[in-house]
């Protein structure tokens, strides 16, 4: 790997103060998703070493939660400065390990540091509440305290900025944190340890243990000094890690899957309309959580909006995310591609048909062909699951109300969006949608200022915004006698 700074690569978990291997000596190999290669290994730690990290993290917490805030806010801006100071370097482990255009690499390495400057400007405004007591000789206060050690928990998808969207708030209200990276995409999250230690955060603060899940999951659910989980992940490891919890009653936050409906209504602005489905469906390759899955598009508009978006898909070029020009990388893993090729079977069997395909793909097993699909109903797979991929599949609809039926269809409620030039439809369709986030004439939602979350089978809670640090406190009531 060829970075300005070497160090920056490193294949050690971080334990308290030391950067290291398995207790068993054992590792497990990091591929390149494009060329599949091997770039790297990475401890395959287990329940001990998760152990070790859980003690550190907790060691930690008793000096760093009496820092002052402002404290805390420094030391987070000067782990900001580093991550856009090495920019290049991190956005470059992230196309290699994870696959997507340097270009949106960068972009997510932005993206992961703005939250860092949020919640450090956040820590600074933590503040509790007096409440009028019901009797004249008491003082009833509440204060605001930190959770303790926490349980990060992130995906292959975004393997930066899933991390410092928990990290930052974590550390900002005076947590310590045990990070588990996905195993698929742990060196970004092994450099974010590099430039914390270079910004001065205190050891122990942010442990890193790497390797497979089950026995790392099991030791941050069983161990009683870890009070809160925070995941980004599938719906289906959410519920086991809520399971997991419960029996000693920790905080959760989940961040969970998705499947959007992207509403296209007859009086849309059609040029703006396709580039939101480009830029919502075809991100990262189709692999987030937000992506457009089901687009819905109303009669009147349909041969339009099919035919604008055919044409820009046809000229998509997929490679690896290195090479110029390349708008779709590989996907994550073989079976994130059998996925992908199953929908587009299923679909074609139930009578979808395909209406563009790049033919722009690179040889090598990983590449997706990005296509359109028209005439989708709502029994096909792609419409029940998310695809996770360069797959856009086209539902016709005829009235307002079908469209909203179809989107609240699922049992997931993340992200939806919807185009309108219409105002009493804007307010009435946004009201409707029983999503965590809407965008309304735009395919843009993921900001550091606003809360992002999602409601029904999608999660609990929300990150970023002035929401996201509540996430990481508690509220203390202080009462006061005897004056
Ligand atoms: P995943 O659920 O398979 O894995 C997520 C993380 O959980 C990984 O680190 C994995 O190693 C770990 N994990 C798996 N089994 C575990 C266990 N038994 N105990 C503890 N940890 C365990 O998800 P993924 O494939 O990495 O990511 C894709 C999914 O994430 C999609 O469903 C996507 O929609 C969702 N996602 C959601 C958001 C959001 O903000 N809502 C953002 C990004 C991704």
């Amino acid at each position: 790997m060829k970075l300005k700074d070497a160090d920056l690569f490193r294949q050690r978990g971080l334990i308290g103060e030391s950067w290291q291997d398995a207790r068993s000596g054992k590792t497990v190999e990091v591929t390149n998703p494009a060329t599949q290669l091997v770039l790297g290994t990475i401890p395959d730690m287990g329940a001990a070493e998760t152990r070790d990290a859980i003690e550190a993290a907790s060691r930690a917490f008793k000096s760093w939660k009496k820092k002052t805030n402002a404290e805390r806010a420094t030391l987070l801006e000067a782990w900001h400065a580093l991550m856009l100071e090495h920019e290049e370097d991190l956005a470059h482990i992230l196309t290699l390990e994870q696959g997507k255009p340097l270009a949106e690499s960068r972009g997510e390495i932005r993206y992961g540091a703005s939250f860092v400057k949020w919640f450090a400007e956040e820590a600074r405004r933590i503040c509790g509440s007096t409440i009028p007591s019901p009797t004249p000789d008491r003082r009833i206060l509440v204060m605001k305290e930190a959770v303790g050690v926490c349980g990060i928990i992130t995906p292959w998808n975004f393997p930066n900025a899933m991390i410092t969207r928990k990290v930052a708030p974590a550390l900002a209200a005076g947590c310590t944190v045990v990070i588990k990276p996905s195993e698929f995409t742990p060196y970004s999250a092994l450099a974010l340890g590099v430039l914390a230690e270079r910004a001065g955060i205190p050891a122990g603060v942010i442990n890193i243990v790497t390797g497979m899940p089950a026995d790392i999951g099991g030791e941050l659910l069983g161990n009683e000094t870890v009070r809160k989980i925070s995941f980004t992940g599938s719906t289906r490891v959410g519920a086991l890690l809520m399971r997991g919890a419960a029996d000693s009653i920790k905080r959760l936050s989940l961040e969970l899957g998705g499947n959007a409906p992207f509403i296209v209504f007859d009086d849309a602005d059609l040029d703006l309309a396709v580039d939101g489905a480009i830029a919502s469906k075809f991100r990262n390759g189709g692999q987030t959580c937000v992506c457009a899955n089901r687009i819905l598009v109303q009669s009147g508009i349909y041969d339009a909006f099919a035919g604008k978006l055919a044409e820009r898909v046809a000229q998509m070029k997929v490679g690896a995310g290195t090479e110029d020009g390349v708008m779709i990388g590989p996907m994550i893993n073989a079976a994130a591609i059998d996925k992908i090729e199953r929908h587009v079977e299923d679909a074609l069997s139930k009578g979808a048909r395909i209406l563009a395909q790049s033919d722009l793909v690179p040889d090598g097993r990983q590449f997706a062909r990005p296509i359109v699909l028209g005439g989708a109903t709502t029994g096909m797979l792609l419409a029940s699951e998310e695809t996770f991929g360069p797959v856009a599949p086209l539902f016709r609809f005829e009235a307002e109300e079908e469209a909203i039926a179809i989107a609240n269809g699922t049992p997931f409620g993340l992200a939806a969006y919807f185009y309108t030039q219409d105002l009493s439809r804007s307010w009435r369709v946004a009201e409707a949608l029983e999503f965590g986030m809407v965008g309304l004439n735009t395919g843009a939602i993921s900001t550091e200022v606003a809360p992002f979350g999602g409601v029904k089978q999608s999660g609990l809670g929300r990150e970023g915004s002035q929401l996201g640090i509540e996430e990481y406190l508690e509220a203390k009531a202080l009462h006061v006698g005897g004056l």
